[in-house]
């Protein structure tokens, strides 16, 4: 058994055959899937997706790329969002100071606002971090005590053992197959297996050998050999451990 951590399986890339990809990745062997909610729509189609279909759980979150848009209007909407059948976490939400889509103080504030939401609802927190690591340390070390995860890892080994050191948990995806991605194996390798979760991003960041084509749930296969290749572990080791760790973390039953 494996779950997909995080998957956008609400996004228009899967409206033709979205019970196909599903289908697939259940035959694949992974069991669960979370859906993450990017913006408010996507988060009320990620519980409209939960609702549908027994092994998708949802989190209700506000990517930092639309932070611009956060009024008071859409953090109530959020809060109301969060309270649905099946919510596990809250996010993506964090810091992206790379594509910088809206203004580094909205996006700390729409940060802000999914901690104090995730503190309040005590749910998990689903952490985007781009080029911004030790701001995104910093105010999620403020705000402990909290659970969150480290969605689709690209920091490097300071950022890896402060995230450690904090409790939270480390999620990779297959990018780690790139044929660059030589630093970031090296980051697979020094993250304990009982903190280490995986995901897929989907429909982002196929694996190497699909690269722009859509990817999807089924290949957290792949993912969880690539990451047994690394650390020297069998397949059954990683699937029964990232397996417990999600299922702690996100408390699915
Ligand atoms: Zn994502």
């Amino acid at each position: 058994m494996l779950i997909d951590t995080h998957c956008h399986l609400d996004f228009p890339a899967f409206s033709p055959d979205r019970d196909a990809v599903i289908a697939r990745c259940l035959e694949a062997g992974i069991n669960y899937c979370i859906n993450i909610g990017a913006t408010l729509e996507s988060s009320a189609a990620s519980l409209e997706l939960a609702a549908k279909y027994p092994q998708i759980y949802a989190s209700i979150g506000l990517h930092p790329h639309d932070a611009d848009t956060f009024d008071e209007k859409g953090q109530a909407r959020l809060r109301e969002l969060a309270a649905g059948k099946k919510v596990v976490a809250i996010g993506e939400t964090g810091l992206d100071y790379y594509r910088n889509l809206s203004s580094k103080e909205n996006q700390r504030q729409a940060f802000a606002k999914q901690i104090a939401l995730a503190r309040d609802l005590n749910l998990p927190l689903v952490i985007h971090c781009r080029q911004a690591e030790e701001e995104t340390l910093r105010i999620l070390k403020e705000a402990l005590p909290l659970r969150a995860v480290i969605h689709c890892f690209s920091g490097g080994q300071d950022f890896l053992e402060g995230c450690l050191a904090s409790g939270f948990f480390i999620s990779y995806t297959c990018n780690i197959t790139y044929k660059k991605a030589e630093g970031l194996r090296e980051m697979v390798k020094l993250t304990p297996l009982d903190r280490l979760m995986l995901e897929t991003d989907a429909p982002y960041l196929s694996p190497e050998g699909f690269r722009g084509k859509r990817n999807e749930p089924a290949q957290v296969k792949l993912l969880a050999q690539e990451v047994g290749r690394i650390k020297g572990v069998g397949f059954e080791e990683i699937a029964r451990q990232t397996t417990q760790n999600a299922k702690e973390f996100f408390k699915l039953s």
